[in-house]
């Protein structure tokens, strides 16, 4: 299926429309570096264009006073439209992320399922009544959405990761500006032809959804844009420190969900064959690009050798191609640039004392030339010191280190400016629940590694970002509370003698 390659791939107050000084950025499949298509880079005229229709599209009202069902009515059908294209969407992610098949459709149910979940809330979100100890007077507490929210998403998980802000963002009545990464814009662009449908279908206003393209510049814009009244943001580190500053000017709301760096602890009575299982997928799948990896693998001393080596053995066997092929296990990396980056990381430890036990280097088959392969890379020996403990490669590299107890285990797994996710595995319940509360991490996962769903926060402690995305949690960030107090018969209280 070729992809579109329709350079009016803005949306713009309700018109799809190019960049309006034509500029256009090339889409890269990683799995070959073909040219997938080109597509529209948008100006800071044309982003300043979108934010002022989607702050129109919100004053006039319409969609923000809606009755709730009625906004939940757009999400639902945008969810049937995205199931009846789910192959298409699946195989399009594929095409600009190089994750293979399997994942890229089960991100299209994910993503159909968290926008049902938010169709669901928002029709059952009542506010409260307060009691306020007087019998003349009624208080209230409700919700109301927050304005134009600005969406900048990442290039690892396109499709889920805007649905879980879009999703929540219009079933509270905000108006939105969306921007994907620049380096997998396609399936952000498809999903946008199926609302925009549904939103004119249900008489919005045009500027409800916008959507506009491009790199850090058009982040950047956004997030310093004075009608943006929040801006959610899904990325690195280094960029939401800078998105928080631009931000700060107009005191805009900040959700941040930024990267980790996830210890992945395994004690000696662990079901030591789904342990190592999942040590694997948690490290590898798509290719490490995944923001809760288990990049560090915390292995209790009495398992380091046979469990290690076991481990790298079957990192070798892992079946690196492309990602529409069926007998792929795990595709390239998203990026020339990307690739260099990770592979300075492993050039990086190893100059630090770390101990290669598997892959280290591009593969050499030559169907995976032209793709950003590196191996699927095990290195042992590292110890928190080290930058590859302390910083997020993002990449198909698992470090391993060793302790002796749970404090020790405890304090190590804690010791990185990160707090996203991790996972321990033990048979002991008590030790499980233990070590799980003592964890200054998002999620913890007990015997599992990496399963969520619609109905359970996700976010990050310290400095993996601010707010919450799923949940009831995710759907207040769009929100506002306002307070309502009603004195039913008013009376001069005659404070004041005069
Ligand atoms: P990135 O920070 O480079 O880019 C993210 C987005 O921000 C892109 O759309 C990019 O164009 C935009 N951007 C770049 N500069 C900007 C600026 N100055 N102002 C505003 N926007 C700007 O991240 P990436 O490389 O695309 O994604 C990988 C990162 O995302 C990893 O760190 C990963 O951990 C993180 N991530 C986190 C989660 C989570 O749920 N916590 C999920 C997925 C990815």
């Amino acid at each position: 299926m070729p992809p579109s390659l329709d350079p009016a791939c803005l949306l713009i107050d309700g018109a799809w429309t190019p960049a309006e000084d034509g500029r256009q950025r090339a889409v890269v499949n990683p799995f070959d570096s073909s040219t997938l298509a080109a597509v529209a880079e948008a100006s800071e005229a044309d982003t300043d264009r979108a934010v002022r229709a989607a702050r129109s599209a919100f004053d006039e009202g319409s969609w923000a006073r809606a009755p709730s069902a009625h906004r939940a009515g757009v999400l639902t059908a945008t969810a049937d439209a995205l199931q009846s294209q789910r192959e298409q969407l699946a195989r399009l992610e594929t095409l600009d992320t190089g994750k293979t098949l399997a994942e890229s459709r089960m991100d299209v149910d994910d993503a159909t399922a968290v926008l049902r979940y938010y169709a669901a809330l928002v029709t059952s979100d009542a506010g409260r009544t307060i009691d306020t100890g007087r019998p003349d007077a009624i208080s209230r507490v409700v919700h109301e959405p927050v304005g134009v929210c600005a969406l900048i998403t990442p290039w690892n998980y396109p499709l889920l990761q805007i649905v879980w802000k879009l999703a929540p963002a219009l079933a509270a009545g905000n108006t939105v500006v969306a921007k994907p990464s620049e380096v997998t814009p396609l399936t952000t662009i498809r999903l946008f032809r199926l609302l925009q449908a549904e939103l004119e279908q249900a008489g919005a206003p045009g500027g409800t959804a916008n959507l506009v393209l491009g790199g850090g510049a058009v982040g950047a814009a956004l997030a310093r844009h004075p009608a943006v009244d929040l801006v959610s943001f899904t990325g690195g580190l280094a960029t939401g420190r800078s998105v928080m500053r631009a931000a700060a000017d107009t005191v805009k709301k900040v959700a941040l969900e930024l990267g980790g760096k996830n210890p992945n602890i395994v004690f000696a009575d662990a079901d030591l064959d789904a342990a190592l299982d999942f040590a694997l997928t948690a490290a590898f799948l798509h290719s490490g690009q995944v923001c809760s990896a288990g990049s560090r693998l915390l292995l209790h001393r009495s398992l380091h050798a046979d469990f290690t080596a076991e481990l790298a053995r079957r990192a070798d066997l892992i079946r690196l191609g492309d990602g529409l092929d069926k007998g792929t296990e795990t595709g390239p990396l998203v990026s020339a640039e990307h690739r260099r980056k990770v592979e300075d990381h492993i050039a990086g430890a190893l100059a630090a004392g770390a101990v290669l036990r598997a892959g280290g280097s591009r593969p050499t088959e030559p169907e995976l030339q032209a793709g950003f392969f590196p191996r699927p890379t095990v290195l042992d020996g590292c110890h928190p010191g080290m930058a590859v403990i302390r910083e997020e490669v993002f990449g198909p590299v698992l470090t391993v280190e060793l302790f002796d107890d749970e404090d020790e285990v405890v304090a190590l797994a804690n010791d990185t400016p990160y707090g996203l996710a991790g996972a321990v595995w033990t048979q002991d319940t008590g030790r499980g629940e233990r070590v799980a509360s003592r964890l200054r991490l998002g999620t913890v996962w007990i015997n599992d590694y990496h399963p969520y769903v619609p109905q359970a926060e996700w976010g990050g402690f310290k400095q993996s970002g601010t707010g919450r995305e799923l949940g009831p949690s995710g759907l207040r960030e769009y929100q506002e509370s306002k307070h309502i107090w009603r004195t039913i018969t008013p009376a001069a209280q005659h404070w004041f003698g005069g």
